[in-house]
């Protein structure tokens, strides 16, 4: 099998080994130095200050997402959504879920986000942002810096869902100006599905999410923060994935972050140069490494798809709405190759050649 999707990615052998191994008893000392050891490299890679607050929690990424949303606000506050495709609609169901009143930026496909969709939304009493740094159902990767500068501006909390930029594209919490980063083990992390982690910088914490009331026993923030001071979790977490996560966190220091990110830009920028071959272009939206959007000019995407899972075991990632027949989506994290891009080509060079294409 080989997975060519954004999460779960195609994991490395370092963190299968991990996988096979006895899940050990969890409240212990040993293993508070564990977590106290990732939460340290963890920040350090984020980019944020070691007093930023973390949460780690055993869910999948869109908790993580409503977690977030409903410890750091209520229905006092008023929030933004980039609503640029289905996480960002994710974000938008979230706040109708939660009865938090939010306004949201929808971008059609293909549409590039600039200040002149935030423009109008300027001074009118928003307290709030919520924006996936890459929407990952169209790889649009936004400008963050823009973002960042326009809630500096009108003093708004700018929560970033990073889960499928963190260790794929540079990011630097601090620098980036976001109050709380959400990131997931089964992306660029590369880990098993199963853990999420909320960055919460100082300022955040002790402004909303310590004087914060939400109804939620099990997604309550003020409970991770007082447990991981003990290097603990106030739930049984999913220990195996948590030292998954610690041995990825130190392979990455030991190797360097640059480096790894340069690795999948450049399997981006390889595949990116031969998507004509396949009769596919690029969107004009800028693009995260994480993930190449591919676009057909005929309805061929599913037909791919199926052609690539039944004959060789290949997994590619599909569309869902208006691109549904049209476009593909195919990752560049995870333990893959220039090889198997070489691979992944000639598989759907073989489609044209098997099937009919009109
Ligand atoms: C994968 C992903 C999520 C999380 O989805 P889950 O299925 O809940 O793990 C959230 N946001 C983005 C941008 C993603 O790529």
């Amino acid at each position: 099998m080989k997975l060519f999707t954004i999460g779960p990615v195609q994991m490395y052998s370092h963190t299968l080994s991990i996988k096979s191994k006895i899940v050990p008893y969890f409240r212990t000392p040993e293993f508070s130095e564990i977590m106290f050891n990732t939460d340290s490299m963890l920040k350090k890679i984020a980019g944020t200050s070691q007093s930023s607050k973390s949460v780690y929690l055993t869910a999948s990424g869109t908790a993580a997402m409503e977690a977030a949303v409903i410890n750091c606000f209520s229905s006092k506050d008023k929030l933004l959504v980039i609503n640029g495709g289905s996480f960002g609609m994710r974000f938008s169901k979230i706040c109708d879920v939660h009865c938090i009143p939010h306004e949201d930026i929808i971008l059609s496909f293909g549409k590039t986000l600039g200040l002149e969709h935030m423009e109008r939304f300027e001074n009118k009493g928003f307290t709030g942002l919520l924006v996936n740094h890459n929407e990952s159902s169209t790889g649009q990767l936004y400008d963050i810096k823009l973002i960042r500068d326009f809630c500096l501006k009108n003093n708004m909390c700018l929560i970033v869902d990073a889960i499928s930029t963190f260790m794929c594209d540079p990011f630097n919490m601090d620098d980036f100006g976001i109050d709380v980063a959400i990131f997931s083990s089964q992306k660029g992390l590369c880990l098993s599905p199963g853990i999420s982690i909320i960055l919460v910088n100082e300022k955040t914490a002790t402004a909303r999410v310590e004087i914060n009331k939400p109804r939620t026993l099990y997604f309550d923030f003020k409970d991770y923060f007082i447990n991981i001071a003990r290097g603990q979790t106030p739930f049984t977490p999913a220990v195996g994935i948590l030292l998954e996560l610690n041995d990825m966190l130190g392979r990455m220091l030991k190797t360097g972050v640059d480096k790894h990110l340069h690795a999948i830009a450049a399997k981006a920028v390889y595949f990116r140069s031969r998507i004509r071959e396949i009769g596919a272009r690029l969107p004009n939206y800028p693009l995260s490494n994480a993930i190449t959007p591919i676009i057909f000019d005929k309805p061929l995407a599913l037909g791919i798809f199926n052609f690539l899972k039944d004959n060789f075991d290949i997994f590619v990632n599909p569309c869902s709405g208006e691109m549904e027949n049209y476009m593909l989506r195919i990752s560049h994290i995870g333990n893959l190759t220039f090889d198997d891009y070489d691979m992944l080509i000639n598989c759907i060079k073989e489609y044209y050649e098997t099937v009919e294409v009109n």
